[in-house]
């Protein structure tokens, strides 16, 4: 009998929530709504949510006005990256023989904590992250790792 009671206020409680919120949806639908008790349900992607100011997202690699990378392999960002997604095979430039230059660079964005570390730890500000870009949602996980092509599109 105790079980019974429980799952019956259990119920209860989830078709409150349904009720409440489903009035707080259908005055949004005919855009009644107050804000005062309304669900925090986002309707995308009709509806996009405002990211802070100073949210940084996606990664950019940028290059010089010759267009060479500006990254030197330095390794910096790798190192000081906390989720170790940042993977970087250096080789050297063969027009700059005493410059290195990236012959692989990836960040798997999949494991990335968006701290930034990477973009402070940089020496030669050549990795950036964008502000306005806040969707970086996909299907298979691989397509969030980013190589030297990807991060230098725009
Ligand atoms: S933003 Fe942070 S977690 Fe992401 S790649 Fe840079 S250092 Fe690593
Ligand atoms: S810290 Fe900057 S220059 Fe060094 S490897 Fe990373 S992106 Fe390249």
């Amino acid at each position: 009998m105790r079980y019974f009671i429980e799952a019956v206020k259990g119920l209860g409680i989830t078709s409150r929530h349904f009720f409440v919120n489903m009035y707080y949806h259908t005055l949004r639908f005919f855009h009644l709504s107050s804000k005062k008790g309304e669900t925090v349900t986002i309707q995308y992607p009709e509806e996009r949510r405002e990211t802070f100011p100073r949210v940084r997202l996606r990664h950019r690699l940028l290059e010089r006005e010759d267009g060479r990378l500006r990254c030197v392999a330095c390794y910096m960002c790798a190192t000081a990256c906390p989720a170790e997604c940042i993977y970087i095979e250096a080789e050297e430039d063969p027009d700059h023989p005493l410059e290195k230059r990236p012959k692989q660079f990836i960040i798997d964005l999949g494991k990335c904590a968006y701290c930034g570390f990477c973009v402070e730890a940089c020496p030669e500000d050549a990795l950036r992250m964008d502000v306005h870009i806040p969707e970086l949602s996909e299907y298979n996980k691989d397509d969030l790792i980013y190589d030297i092509e990807k991060l230098t599109k725009w």
